[in-house]
């Protein structure tokens, strides 16, 4: 009988948190405001022939290579960020190898790394969520082969500056560096710049967050010209298809709707990160679009309320230094009005009900 190779076998799968829920989707950092209307125009108006061919990226490539301030030769686009974390595991990890993690952290590069059979390190995260910094460079050994860090990290927002994590790029010379700025427009740092300086360097960048084009599938991958080479030999040639490649051009050039959208979310953050610290609760200042709260034991109550009022929110109790938390996205001024009023009516139905049956206020306060 067929079988599965046995790092595949012993694999955990991916379930989408959001499959089959109905509500405002406050639980997938997707863009809630949509997209820009020039970019939904422009695939009302896809032709025949621009989705009868194959895709071609080269020219995308080049005009996501001018918009970065990079050559071509140091860009890959990809289906997703998703895709940019499985070339790399592709083209450098071997069963042997030793990758490294922090935790908690987006669940996608475990997956693609596990499959190839190399190990996972981790290193946690600080209990503020700070970056462990020396410490993944301690992690370090002859057989790391890959990093991969998200900056600001998901689920927690927090965010290390680039000349930190640049300290680690130059530790690692011999380990494929990976830092995902897939929430980068919310926080503004980057290491794009250091690329020359830094062969083992890769940068990727997603239009699925403030681009509001996740169903679109469109990421970047960048780093430098002699790895992306490789990277390129791995990927299909046809991995970003014709109508993401359409509305690319269209999307970068529309900042302005860009800028719209991070008022809001900016806005939002700070008043979310507000209601948390009256309500007593503990949360992590968030360089992202979305914040993480401890809501404490009652975390399920508390989704559930909020559900109830048509607002999906997500569930991380169960990633490491995460008890009892949940994490929100921020949408534009109107959806983030709504969002506040369930998230106090969620409070304080919960702290009536922690009241009557345990004769205390809601706990967890920072
Ligand atoms: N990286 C991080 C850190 C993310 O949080 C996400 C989405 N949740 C992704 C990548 C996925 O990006 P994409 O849609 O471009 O595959």
């Amino acid at each position: 009988m067929l079988e599965a190779r046995d790092a595949v076998k012993t694999m955990k799968a991916y379930r989408s948190p959001s499959a089959g829920l109905t509500g405002l989707n406050m639980n997938m950092n997707e863009n809630t405001a949509g997209c820009s209307p020039r970019v939904f125009r422009k695939l009302a108006s896809l032709t025949v022939e621009e989705i009868s061919r194959y895709p071609h990226r080269d020219r995308d490539e080049e005009i996501v290579a001018r918009f970065l301030g990079l050559s071509k030769d140091q860009v890959v686009l990809t289906n997703g960020v998703d895709e940019g974390i499985h070339l790399i595991c592709e083209a450098y990890l071997r069963e042997e190898d030793e990758a490294i993690l922090v935790v908690p952290t987006f669940g996608m590069y475990a997956i693609y790394i596990q499959a190839t059979g190399a190990r996972i390190v981790t290193v946690p995260m600080h209990p503020d969520f700070s970056f462990p910094i020396d410490e993944i460079i301690a992690a370090a050994t002859p057989r790391t082969r890959m990093i991969a860090l998200a900056n600001p990290n998901n689920p927690s927002g927090t965010a290390a500056a680039p000349r930190e994590l640049l300290r680690i790029v130059e530790a690692a010379p011999d380990a494929a560096v990976l830092i995902d700025e897939a929430y980068f427009e919310f926080y503004g740092e980057s290491v794009i710049g250091a690329i020359a300086q830094h062969d083992n360097l890769f940068v990727a960048r997603t239009f699925s967050k403030a681009y509001g084009l996740a169903g679109l599938r469109i990421g970047i991958l960048a780093g430098s010209a002699n790895q992306m080479e490789m990277v390129r030999r791995v990927s299909s040639p046809y991995n970003v298809n014709a109508a993401a490649l359409a509305v690319l051009p269209v999307a970068l050039s529309d900042q302005q709707y860009v800028a719209d959208y991070l008022r809001q979310v900016f806005d939002g953050r700070l008043r979310l990160q507000s209601l948390f610290a009256e309500l007593g609760l503990q949360y992590w200042p968030s360089l992202a679009n979305f914040v993480l709260a401890r809501i404490g034991p009652q975390y399920r109550q508390f989704i559930d309320a909020m559900q109830q009022r048509g607002i999906l929110v997500r569930d991380r109790n169960s990633d490491p230094g995460c008890e009892g938390c949940v994490r929100i996205t921020l949408g534009n001024t109107e959806q983030n009005e709504k969002m506040f009023a369930s998230v106090r009516e969620a409070a304080a139905e919960l702290s009536c009900h922690h009241k009557q049956s345990e004769g205390s206020a809601v706990h967890g306060a920072k």
